[in-house]
């Protein structure tokens, strides 16, 4: 049986996804964002 710890476990989180495209999202301030900056540009238009 193995016992996670809780450090670890946010340690080996999967990189942030784009929900659009599936690209993985750099994080950074606007990090609460869930697509990637391709697709929110392309959503102005
Ligand atoms: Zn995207």
């Amino acid at each position: 049986m193995q016992t996670i710890n809780p450090l670890e476990f946010f340690r080996t989180l999967p990189p942030k996804q784009c929900t659009e495209c599936g690209t993985h999202i750099i994080e950074q301030a606007e990090s609460y964002l869930l697509e990637c900056d391709r697709c929110l540009s392309r959503r102005e238009d």
